[in-house]
Order: C-alpha cells, then structure tokens, then sequence
C-alpha cells in the first residue's frame, strides 16, 4: 500500500481552523502558483514560513503580503538584504542551506516542497522525518532517493501528495484499495518545444527556445527537461517510487494538448484518466485542499472547443532520455542519482550557453555509463555519487565547450 492512499478525511478531521503552510521554493513558479491560490483563500492558510534561494524582491514582496513567522535565504550573502527590507516587520529572517532544512523541519500542517533539483532533498527529508503532509513538487528527490525517502516516510508517516500534474492525475484515478488490478500506468507528455523539430533543427536549439513550452509556464530547468524529454524519465522514476509500480508497467505516451493529465489502466481494460486545462494551479489546489477540494482559477475545460484530442508514440531516436531513465532504474541503486546530477550540470551549461542542446543527452548517458553504481544504503552514499557525478559531468561539459 502507497502512503498517498489517502482518500480518507483523517487530515480534515485534525487540521486546525487555519492550515499553517510552509513553502520551500516560493518564488519558483510552482512556489508562486501555491501563493496565488492561497492569496484567494486567506481565511484558510497561514503562511508560517518561505524560502528562496537568491531572489530577496520576491521573496520581500511575498513576506509583506503574506506574514509569515519566517522567510529563509539560502544564499547567505543575500541575508544582509533580506533582513534590511523586513527590518520593519516582525518576520524572523534567515540565511543558509542549513536554515531551509531548519525552516522544513519546524512545525507546520502543509509543507510545499518545491525547491528545484537535488537541492531540495535536504528539506524535503526534513519535513518526511517528522511525519509532515508533503505536497511533493521536487521530483528530483525521489529520482534520487527513492528508497530511503519511500522507507523514511513508511517509518514516520508522513504524505507525500503528488504536485506534478501527471502524478497528481494518477493519484485521483488509482483505486489504493485494489492495486492489483492496476496493470499499467500512463504517463502523458505534450512533447515539449521541439516535438516536431529534427535531430538537425534541434541541434542549434537556443536556450529561447527550450524555454518556449507550447504548454505550460514552468521554471528554467524543467522547461529544459520538458525540451529534452528528460522530465519524463524522472517522472517515470518518481512513479515508480509513488506508485510502487515496476518501471516496465508505467508507459509514456505523446499527448499535444496536455488536457489528459495521466491515466490509470486496469485488468478489465477500464482505463480512468483526469482531465482539466493546463494549468499547474488545479494540482496545486488538489494537494491544498486535500482532502477537501478548492476553486481555482484555472479555466474550465470546453472539449467541444478543442475538438480533438491527439496522441503519439514518443520517439527513442529523437529523445534518448526516456531510455536513460529506464536504464538508471535498471541499474538501480544510486544510478538514478548520477543521471539526475548530470542532467542538472548539463542543463545548467545549456542554459549559459557553454554547449549545445544535444549535448545535454551526450553528457547524461556518458555520466550514466561512467560513474559506478553502489548500493544506496544511506546518504553518504547518495551524497558522493552526486558530487563524483557532477564533477564527471562537468569535465565532459568542458570537453564538449572545445569542440
Ligand atoms: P523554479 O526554478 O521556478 O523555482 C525554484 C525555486 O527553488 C525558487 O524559489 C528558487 O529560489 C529555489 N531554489 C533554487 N535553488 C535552490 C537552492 N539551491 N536552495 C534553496 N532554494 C533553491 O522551479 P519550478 O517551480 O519550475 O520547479 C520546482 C520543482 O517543481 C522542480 O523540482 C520541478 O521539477 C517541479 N515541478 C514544477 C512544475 C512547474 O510547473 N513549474 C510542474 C511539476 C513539477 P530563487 O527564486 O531565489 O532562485
């Protein structure tokens, strides 16, 4: 049984007048959607604490307009700022990765864990360890600690509610109660910016242009992985920890339009999808309500207007990364992990233009290949394959930005 069975109004039935929330990455584009929504509904949140990582103006903006106990930096030669700008307020301020963890760790009903990459992992295991309802937006932490955070929130209790649309569209159609007879799980993908372009065109893609989704409006680096199709393979490896589902029942199919979110298949051939517009404020809301649900202003879906609904094998040739991902599960261990840290390196040094776009899948599958796999027994493990990763990584961004 998953720990996200949770149908049941338990929460509800414990949860105060006002849920104290906590958000980790406010000022990201998942973090911003979470306050919209929250700013519509005040006589039901109390934002206790935020975080950010450099941005002070949005996260002051966001502290003046929300109140909360606590706002973190974790860039600590930003404190200085940050504490000037609220010095007004009663707001305690903070700075440094270790104060994030601190911020997650400290009392609230509701954490959003939307910080961007293995950055996150800290936090978010925080918060798992004292049994916390985790709206779970930071993929990369299952990706690469998927056994010990799934173990970790077993021993502690904690939720972890799925914020991608994707696994939040599977959550609201996967019957807990019978997981038997789910035989396949279908992840949809609308293909990202370069869907239609070739191998040629794709290679002298612009950073401008991998952040263009045809889509959804999202931060810099998933845009990028949304490009590559790389996002996919990690959600495929976050479904595959959520869902306790083997990699081999969990399918990825093209879908255009991205108004069928996922779907669930079952043995008698009944398949449930959700639908709705995309807009990353109706998964958002479902985790923030949750159990209950809330208005948002996400536009109603009209069918009839759209007219047609269409979908398509993704193509291996053009986006290998849906197969680095399957070969990273294979592997096991802490393979996950080194493609996860390589993509962040390699997508990080497209963006700042040190190398091409197809490079970013050169250097993802020669670190998968190159970095050796252990046994990821704890997060020591954990933490050396990431820094041995991304410096194996980083030398192969180098030997790409010669040539
Ligand atoms: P953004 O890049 O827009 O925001 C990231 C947030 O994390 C910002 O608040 C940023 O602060 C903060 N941050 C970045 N690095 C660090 C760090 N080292 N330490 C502490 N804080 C840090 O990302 P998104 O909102 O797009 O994505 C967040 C997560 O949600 C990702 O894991 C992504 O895969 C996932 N997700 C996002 C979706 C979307 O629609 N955007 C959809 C589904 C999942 P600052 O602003 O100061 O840089």
């Amino acid at each position: 049984m998953n720990v996200i069975q949770a149908k049941t109004k338990t929460l509800q039935a414990a949860a105060p007048a006002r849920r104290r929330v906590a958000i980790l990455g406010s000022t990201g584009s998942v973090g911003c959607q979470t306050i919209d929504l929250i700013s519509r509904a005040p006589e039901k949140y109390e934002v206790v604490a935020l975080t950010a990582l450099k941005n002070v103006a949005k996260l002051v903006e966001q502290a003046r307009l929300l109140k909360p106990e606590l706002v973190v930096i974790a860039d600590e030669s930003q404190y200085r700022a940050l504490k000037d700008a609220l010095v007004d307020t009663n707001i305690a301020v903070a700075a440094g990765a270790k104060a994030i963890v601190e911020a997650a760790a400290a009392d609230s009903d509701w954490v959003m864990s939307a910080i961007v990459g293995a950055a996150g992992l800290p936090a978010t295991l925080a918060a798992a360890r004292r049994g916390a309802t985790i709206a779970f937006a930071n993929k990369e932490t299952l990706v690469c600690a998927g056994p010990l955070m799934m173990k970790l929130v077993a021993e502690t209790g904690a939720k972890l509610l799925p914020v991608d649309s994707e696994h939040n569209a599977i959550w609201q159609v996967f019957d807990f109660e019978h997981p038997e007879a789910i035989s396949r799980l279908i992840i949809t993908a609308s293909g990202g910016p370069f869907r239609t372009a070739t191998r040629e065109e794709m290679a002298k893609m612009t950073p401008e242009q991998a952040l263009k989704h045809p889509v959804w409006s999202m931060g810099a680096k998933i845009s990028v992985d949304s490009a590559t199709l790389m996002n996919k393979g990690l959600e495929v490896i976050e479904a595959h920890f959520l869902f306790q589902m083997p990699s081999e029942k969990i399918d990825v199919l093209v879908h255009p339009q991205s108004i069928i979110h996922s779907m669930v298949e079952y043995e008698d051939g009944s398949v449930l999808a959700q639908m709705g517009t995309p807009d990353m404020r109706t998964p958002i809301g479902y985790t923030l309500a949750w159990p209950e649900r809330m208005a948002t202003p996400a536009a109603k879906l009209d069918l009839a207007k759209i007219g047609q609904l269409t979908f398509e094998q993704p193509d291996p040739q053009k986006f290998p990364a849906l197969r680095f991902a399957r070969e990273a599960m294979k592997k096991g261990g802490t393979a996950p992990a080194s493609l996860n840290a390589a993509n962040e390196v390699a997508v990080q040094a497209f963006l700042d233009k040190r190398i091409g776009f197809l490079d970013i899948e050169r250097v993802n599958e020669a670190t998968l290949n190159g970095i050796p796999v252990a046994a990821l027994n704890n997060l020591e493990i954990l933490h050396e394959t990431d820094q041995a990763a991304r410096r194996f990584a980083e030398a192969q961004v180098q030997q790409l930005a010669k040539t």
